[in-house]
């Protein structure tokens, strides 16, 4: 029997109904207005070289990444820049995008696609070649893909490229269709990244659930260099975080006899951009998204542009049933809330959904109950009600307290599962981060 490694305490078997099928995705229509906003990363604004009423070409660079944290910005569509749009995100920070009218014709999409060697490259042209084309890790907060390469220069060997395929949260629907869709690309994508990180050998992480994908990516990957392995984890929620990813992978190294050493971890979605930009020499154009929740007529997997509207998104399952209660961006364990149907589809847009019901906390909270359910979940071992608790309380000294607060990793178990819906991590992560 096949062992799977598990994270040792808490967690939650996340299940929702209202995601959508895994079946196969559908391709949505091409944007007449995109809106191409010039931060889609958590660095500095990318800085516009075009100007308003210039032409721009389908793929063609538009935003040149300033410093660390910052990635280049491509036009999806042929058209026209039209204008410039200004807005707050959820965080406070304002964003600028591009906004292009489609015209012309593409230079890409259905013609057809050349290919270019890469296995001869060097790691440091492989990883220029990962900059220029704005490659970013698609299902987190969109971090520069050459930056986190560039961190591993001085990192203590071996490295390990860990292909994360956790589906730990069925709001990660869009990976799953992505790697049945485009394995081979994920796979050539992983071995890419691999040679640009030096890296001495990839682990595809896969859930136990998805056991005949993780064979799949074996029988693909197993004939190159170099070597794989298939590691089954435990499917309950965050076992993709990456604490408690690296905690079951070094059970597993030391299971097969080798160091695990420094880590690099990346989702399909980025394996398969790593691919487009190294092999087609082509930046991030579209993405797939899963679209969904309970005010969703139609929840289905799609590959939309980046730059389409959310609005447009929804329209194209159907609209709503009824008037959603919270629209966000993400999954509803850690969503983050569209302040505006006009937001487009980010690098970093794996999900959207919009609810009829709060799924989770956020509303008008109530008292604790001291049931102690949020420290049943805890994968770390926090005492999550007393953390909040004192966030609330000023004036007294807890340095001992906020010194454990700066130990949650803030994956929302606690949030998700109190039954008086108090915002604990929202409120515990806020308070580590303010110091107070
Ligand atoms: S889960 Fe909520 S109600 Fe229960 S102890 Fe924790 S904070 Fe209190
Ligand atoms: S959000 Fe923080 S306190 Fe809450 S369960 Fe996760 S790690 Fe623990």
């Amino acid at each position: 029997m096949t062992r799977v490694y598990s994270f040792p305490r808490g967690g939650i078997a996340f299940e929702d109904p209202t995601v959508p099928s895994r079946d196969s995705s559908v391709t949505a229509f091409l944007p007449a207005l995109s809106v191409i906003p010039l931060v889609q990363h958590p660095g500095g604004r990318a800085y516009p070289i075009v100007s308003i009423g210039d032409t721009v070409k389908e793929g063609m660079l538009i935003g040149r990444g300033q410093g660390m944290g910052s990635a280049n910005v491509h036009a999806t569509v042929p058209g026209r820049v039209i204008r410039m749009v200004s807005w707050k995100m959820a965080d406070g920070k304002t964003n600028d995008a591009l906004v292009i009218r489609m015209e012309g014709s593409f230079e890409k999409l259905g013609k057809r696609e050349e290919v270019f060697p890469w296995e001869s490259m060097l790691p440091y042209d492989l990883q220029r070649l990962i900059a220029e084309y704005g490659v970013v890790e698609m299902d987190g907060l969109g971090k520069p893909v050459s930056d986190s390469i560039a961190l591993l220069r001085n990192a203590p060997e071996p490295i390990t490229l860990v292909v994360r395929c956790v589906f730990d949260d069925p709001w990660l629907a869009a990976d799953y269709v992505l790697c049945r869709e485009r394995l081979k690309a994920v796979i050539e994508g992983s071995r890419i990244a691999a040679r640009t990180v030096r890296a001495a050998r990839i682990i595809f992480a896969v859930s136990q659930g998805e056991k005949d994908l993780g064979s799949r990516f074996l029988a693909e990957a197993g004939a190159w260099e170099p070597p794989s392995y298939l590691a089954l984890v435990g499917s309950r929620y965050p076992q993709r975080n990456q604490r408690e990813l690296e905690l079951v992978l070094r059970n597993f190294c030391k299971h097969e006899g080798f160091e695990l050493g420094s880590l690099v971890v990346l989702g399909p979605a980025t394996l398969a951009a790593v691919h487009d930009a190294v092999k087609l020499k082509k930046p991030v154009l579209d993405r797939y998204i899963a679209v969904g929740g309970s005010a969703v007529k139609r929840p289905q997997v799609m590959k939309v542009r980046i730059g389409t509207r959310i609005r447009e998104v929804f329209e194209q399952c159907g609209g709503f049933t009824g008037t959603p209660r919270r629209i966000a961006s993400g999954s509803p364990l850690l969503g983050r809330g569209v302040m505006d149907l006009d937001e487009p589809v980010v690098k970093s847009t794996y999900a959207v959904f919009a609810l009829l019901e709060a799924q989770k906390a956020g509303n008008v909270p109530d008292c604790c109950i001291s049931c102690g359910e949020c420290r049943n979940v805890c994968p770390v071992g926090l005492d999550p009600e007393e953390l909040y608790k004192r966030t609330r309380v000023n004036g007294i000294p807890r340095e001992a307290l906020l010194s454990r607060a700066a130990e949650c990793h803030g994956c929302g178990c606690c949030e998700v599962v109190c039954p008086s819906r108090l915002p604990l991590s929202s409120a515990i992560c806020a308070s580590a981060l303010r110091g107070n």
